[in-house]
């Protein structure tokens, strides 16, 4: 399949360059023009692996052969995405059971193993991270051969657990913890892609949430939620989703462009809510960006919004489809304790995505909402809400023992630069 870059339509790539290169000429992102409609009841009887492979087949085309892909998803999506009955009429779709406990590692995974397709030299990858992205980005590519790390994150604005679960790798994993937010982590990356005198020395490439491999990737869970959904509800599917990047809702709407019948898309956001005031026909006006308790969505410019534009433009996805509801940070804590009384663990970006489904669901419909990460990973945030202890899975209590070896730096373009060059002497 080819790929577009939204800002310079004239720069057309296959799938494989497209996860090589990131980002496209200005900055732009790489996107489909048209999508594959697939066979919806077939699929969806489907095992997970069997029918993902068929979904990124039908989105890839013949650039990788089949048995390929196959293998690739088979080594990334490892683990299950079960479907929790919360009421009669809402669910949570749970894609925290994976290596670092949160749903990236579905993208970081698969997008892992198409980077190892797409460019076998020595690659260095540099990416920006808000919470989660750099933990299952860390982890997909810890000790692989030939490729170095290099992650950002918002030095004291992301949780301890978070942290450590990317920062005590070490060998090829290198952290910054970066003397600002989350948005000028992001700008920081934008400009290392900008020189591209730098990008071609160290082969450097994205692994954020605009890769498009990611983005294909997290495609095949919304297939899963409705899989799991009873037949006779499934033409009342409306799905919320916990939204900071808008990587994971671009992604259910392509889903639904495929023909997955999805009714409604819910964008929920917390307080940096530029989405929910542009969507009530307000300016695009992103604000300085707030710390909340769902602190993997706090972002105020999120990357992949022009995506959805893209799908409004191309006439797949119509505007009633989404709608857009930002939830506050009283209306988070009370999400996390109602779930608590219904019997239900969440934490505060799922509770976000709770709240919003509560305000637009019809007695009718099946709601789902996204939950985006492992309570645990926001241990200290849960039990200050909920004044009880929980606890650790394994996997985080033996990281959360560790002591992370991030180093310090400005917000800082010449700062970054510095550390990319002296990967290279080591
Ligand atoms: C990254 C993240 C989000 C936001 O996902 P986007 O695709 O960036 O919108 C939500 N919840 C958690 C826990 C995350 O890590």
């Amino acid at each position: 399949m080819q790929l577009t870059n939204l800002k310079v339509a004239t720069e057309q790539v296959s799938f494989l360059q497209a996860v090589r290169q990131g980002l496209g000429q200005q900055q732009g992102l790489f996107f489909p023009t048209h999508w594959p409609k697939l066979d919806i009841d077939a699929l969806l009887a489907m095992p997970l692996v069997e029918r993902s492979t068929k979904i990124l087949a039908a989105l890839i085309g013949d650039e990788l052969p089949e048995a390929e892909l196959l293998a690739m998803v088979d080594r990334a999506f490892t683990f299950p995405a079960p479907l929790v009955r919360v009421t009669d009429n809402v669910s949570a779709l749970e894609l925290f059971h994976g290596p670092t406990l949160a749903f990236k590692d579905f993208g970081g995974r698969f997008m892992a193993q198409a980077l190892a397709k797409a460019q076998p030299e020595p690659t260095t990858i540099v990416t920006a991270t808000s919470g989660d992205t750099g933990a299952a980005v860390a982890h997909a590519f810890y000790r692989q051969s030939g490729v170095q790390v290099v992650i950002l994150f918002p030095k004291g604005k992301i949780s301890i657990l978070q942290e450590k679960l990317f920062t005590t790798l070490g060998e090829n994993i290198t952290t910054l913890a970066v003397d600002g937010d989350f948005d000028q982590c992001q700008a920081l990356v934008k400009q290392v892609f900008d020189n591209q005198a730098l990008v071609a020395e160290f082969n450097i490439t994205s692994a954020n949430s605009i890769n498009i491999s990611r983005l294909f990737a997290q495609i095949c869970y919304y297939f899963e939620a409705v899989a799991q959904v009873p037949a006779a509800q499934r033409d009342q599917v409306v799905i919320s989703v916990p939204s900071g990047n808008f990587g994971n809702l671009s992604a259910g709407l392509i889903a639904k462009a495929m023909g997955l019948p999805i009714k409604r898309m819910i964008a929920a956001t917390n307080s940096n809510d530029t989405v929910p005031r542009y969507w009530q026909g307000q300016q695009w006006q992103p604000k300085a960006t707030v710390a909340t308790l769902s602190n993997a969505m706090d972002v105020s410019a999120p990357n992949n919004w022009p995506r959805v534009e893209a799908l409004l433009a191309q006439g797949v996805i119509s505007r009633g489809a989404i709608e857009a509801i930002a939830v506050d940070e009283d209306d988070t804590q009370l999400g996390v304790r109602q779930l608590w009384q219904l019997g239900y663990l969440s934490e505060p970006h799922a509770a976000v995505a709770y709240k919003a489904l509560k305000r637009s669901l019809a007695p009718d419909e099946f709601g789902i909402f996204f939950g985006t990460a492992h309570p645990a990973k926001f241990k200290e945030q849960v039990e200050n809400i909920l004044g009880s202890p929980i606890a650790l899975p394994p996997a985080l209590a033996a990281c959360a023992a560790e002591s992370g070896l991030s180093i310090d730096i400005a917000a800082d373009f010449a700062a970054l630069e510095q550390v990319i060059r002296t990967l290279k002497s080591t």
